[in-house]
């Protein structure tokens, strides 16, 4: 009998086809195409054996090697496998992303469709599922936890009505044991738990994953020194993974049936090892070396655009290595804002070790260097901010002007209250100025001159390319329909 069972919902069960870029499609709310088929082409479902998913996401590995070390019977399923293992379950263990579809890029899309997101609609099909209603009926425990779980403090009569016991916010490491246990044996749950600072784990407390990530994912570090204003990570401490670490979890996903590439996973990667904002060379260089070497595929979750721009031939020497295994490769980039002005104020860190006065020239700088060594980055830029005034939007899109040459995906996001400006308002829809609009659409031009060679570097040599291509010009075009309607 497995005690604890831990799942996702389906757009969380996903390889997105080796490419983190398609995840982003699970922001966008049901549209045009067919669901069945949307759903193949942006969150085609793991393969699964007896229900057991062949990966999962990272942070759900995490918490269950945590509890494996611990002694608790786990098991990872696949959403639509619960049916078959939940009745002889006493705790359900629900990792999250973005349930409500609050975060800043499905929020902005929901605006604009005016419809619920696809990652939000597959959370609550999760949790209205009849496997989920009835073994809560029975007794049955549900503790969720991931980095959506900040959004359910704004979603209280959902937790009461679908009865969620505890909601954990923040890392997890040192409390999931004592809550689980607690779960077990029938005890009050809080129903709200933020990992305090002192809980936070050390690098010797965070466990290895046991089982595969999807698309061989793993952490290089946690926590980001520069201290953004509107951020949740800048809350907790920097800790870099040595690199033993980092190689035993790549090789435990390389042993996986479907996972040959590696993704790395840190708030900036260029600064992996470095105890400030100044990349150390020979550490990423050892780093990107063993992963180009023993894996098919590489890519980042994120990274700086001061710190490429602060290491032009350091960048270099890691694209040529990188690209000696790919045509290109991809991480996501905080542009934020071209107003100089208002980068002093919240986020003032940024650009370091430039001034922070600076960044929109650091911006200009860094895009120029990804676009020559071929990292494509997607971008996010702020709609919005908490005092952002009209020069400030213009500054933004003159930097838009000048960032037209670079490959790039620019999204806009809305501005949602976080890290230390939690208390401040949500901006909405219905704020948007003039200028705001024009600036969506800027964006949205933007990611239309680029789709169509993005697409064919991404699927270069695959048989569906010539098909997903028209797919997306159909769906830009569509996007950009209705940013015009707002208009
Ligand atoms: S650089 Fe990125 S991760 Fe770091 S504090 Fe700023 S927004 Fe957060």
């Amino acid at each position: 009998m497995t005690e604890v069972l831990l799942t996702a919902d389906r757009t969380l069960m996903s390889n997105y086809h080796n490419n983190e870029f398609l995840g982003f499609g699970t922001c966008a709310p049901p549209n045009f195409i067919p669901e069945w088929f949307y759903s193949f082409l942006f969150f085609p479902p793991l393969k699964a054996s007896k229900g057991f998913p062949s990966a999962a996401p990272y942070g759900l590995r995490k918490t269950e090697a945590q509890l494996l070390k611990e002694g608790f019977g786990v098991a990872t399923v696949s959403p639509d496998h619960l049916e078959e293992y939940i009745g002889d379950t006493k705790v359900l263990g629900i990792h999250t992303m973005d349930p409500f579809g609050l975060g800043p890029a499905s929020s902005t899309l929901a605006a604009i469709f005016k419809k619920e997101p696809y990652l939000a609609k597959h959370f609550h099909c999760l949790m209205d599922s009849p496997a989920v209603k009835k073994a809560k009926a029975n007794g049955l425990k549900i503790i969720v936890g991931g980095p959506g779980a900040w959004q359910f403090r704004y979603r209280q009569k959902f937790v009461k009505d679908h009865q969620i016991d505890c909601i954990v916010e923040g890392e997890g490491e040192n409390v999931v044991g004592k809550l689980f246990k607690a779960a077990l044996e029938g005890e009050e749950l809080p129903r709200f738990y933020e990992v305090s600072i002192r809980e936070t784990p050390s690098l010797e407390e965070i466990p290895d994953i046991v089982n595969p990530s999807i698309n061989g994912l793993v952490e290089i570090g946690r926590g980001c020194c520069r201290g953004c204003e509107f951020c949740n990570v800048t809350l907790r401490p920097l800790r870099w993974y040595p690199l033993e670490k980092i190689k035993r979890e790549i090789s435990l996903n390389l042993k996986a049936d479907n996972v040959e590439g590696c993704c790395l996973h840190a708030e900036d990667v260029m600064l992996y090892g470095s105890k400030n904002t100044t990349p150390e060379d020979e550490k990423l260089l050892r780093l990107n070396e063993f992963v180009a070497k023993n894996c098919e595929g590489i890519s980042w979750s994120h990274c700086s655009l001061a710190a490429v721009a602060s290491k032009p031939k350091l960048f270099s020497q890691l694209s040529e290595m990188i690209l000696t295994k790919q045509s290109w490769w991809g991480a996501e980039v905080g542009i934020e804002t071209g107003s100089a002005e208002l980068a002093k104020r919240i986020m003032p860190a940024k650009a370091h070790p430039f001034k922070a006065e600076d960044w929109p020239e650091v911006v200009r700088d860094g895009m120029g260097l990804m676009h020559d060594n071929m990292m494509v980055p997607a971008c996010t830029l702020i709609v919005g901010l908490p005092e952002e005034k009209e020069e400030d939007i213009l500054r933004t899109m003159e930097l838009m002007d000048d960032l037209e040459g670079f490959r790039s995906l620019i999204v806009p996001l809305f501005f949602v209250p976080l890290g230390r400006l939690k208390n401040e308002d949500w901006f909405k829809d219905a704020a948007m100025t003039e200028l705001h609009k024009q600036l969506l659409f800027q964006c949205v031009e933007h990611d239309f001159r680029w789709v169509d060679s993005l697409i064919d570097l991404s699927f270069k040599g695959k048989w569906y390319t010539r098909f997903l291509k028209e797919f997306y010009k159909g769906f830009a075009g569509i996007a950009k329909r209705k940013v015009r309607q707002i208009e």
